[in-house]
């Protein structure tokens, strides 16, 4: 993408031709346009409906002019993967990184862990964690269950109340594993349709040019962040293309051949998707843990009280 032009103060010089831009044929009045990589025309983000805040995150901007023309798509640089930034991922970086910076790294991570109260080093061994899974805590010894039926029934009522206060973790766990499996299941069918398109690019040029066919195939619902991708998913056209267990066509798909900007992209789904098993492993302990731990106290809050009546 193109950056803007300075914007001159106070706007057209003396005596010459107001210069007319974008759509809707209007002046250059100041605000944000954003330049088309096909025409070479500038466009007020407010017509086009580019916001300047995502600036930094686009690709490559066609008009729709040019896209009408068919001279290319407006492509997506993938968004930082913390929901509150609006930066790009450093995906050139060496390994590339599906965030900004490793602060936000760490950010994300954190915004992720929301089980109950971590001290800041537990944090950091979590954050740790991400890529040393073994280095996560044991759980402690388990204290004996009290003999007598009775007081072992009264435990277990008193731990569906525990219990219960763990729901709300189970519930984000059980939604991050269904979205993951989403993921996959469409990183699957990207990973076809490439494929598939590179075939029939093949068969359009009928076999007579010699060279790879090879394409990107980097579909641009792949930079969504997860918010915006499960939203996606939702949508009659997600719906469809699910149902269908494939993606049909050619839109939002990158054909370029050798293509810079999404060069890693197949390796950086892949660490996404192994990053959020990793979470989703750990947070499950988490959760066991901490019923171990809630099952502890209920025995030794029990085991004293048994000593005490023994007494
Ligand atoms: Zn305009
Ligand atoms: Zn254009
Ligand atoms: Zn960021
Ligand atoms: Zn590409």
């Amino acid at each position: 993408m193109k950056s803007r032009p300075v914007h001159a103060g106070n706007g057209v010089p003396k005596g010459s031709e107001e210069t007319l831009y974008c759509i809707c044929k209007k002046p250059d009045t100041g605000k944000w346009m954003i330049g088309c990589d096909g025409c070479d025309d500038w466009f007020h983000g407010e017509c086009v409906n580019v916001r300047p805040v995502e600036e930094e995150l686009v690709d490559q901007y066609f008009c729709p002019g040019c896209q009408e023309k068919n001279l290319g798509i407006t492509t997506w640089k993938r968004r930082c993967r913390l929901p509150s930034c609006q930066r790009p991922a450093a995906t050139n970086a060496q390994p590339p990184s599906k965030y900004c910076t490793p602060e936000h790294g760490v950010e994300f991570f954190k915004s992720k862990i929301t089980l109950a109260d971590y001290t800041p080093g537990e944090v950091a061994s979590l954050a740790n964690a991400v890529n040393d899974a073994a280095g996560f805590q044991k759980l402690g010894d388990n204290v004996p269950a009290p003999s007598s039926p009775s007081d072992r029934a009264k435990i277990e009522n008193l731990l569906v109340v525990d219990f219960q206060k763990l729901e709300p973790q189970k519930e984000a766990i059980s939604l991050q594993q269904s979205r993951l499996a989403t993921r996959s299941k469409f990183i699957t069918m990207t990973k076809d349709r490439q494929k598939r398109v590179a075939d029939e690019l093949r068969a359009e040029e009928n076999q007579s040019s010699k060279g790879s066919k090879e394409i990107c195939g980097f579909d641009m619902r792949l930079a969504l962040d997860d918010e915006d991708f499960a939203e996606w998913c939702e949508s009659e056209e997600g719906k469809l293309i699910f149902e269908n267990g494939t993606i049909s066509g050619r839109e939002d798909l990158c054909v370029k051949k050798k293509c810079e900007k999404h060069k890693y992209w197949l390796r950086i789904a892949i660490e996404d998707m192994e990053l959020e098993e990793r979470l989703i492993t750990e947070g499950s302990t988490l959760i066991t843990n901490e019923e171990n731990e809630l099952r502890k106290r209920q025995n030794i809050k029990s085991l004293m009280e048994e000593n005490q009546r023994l007494r």
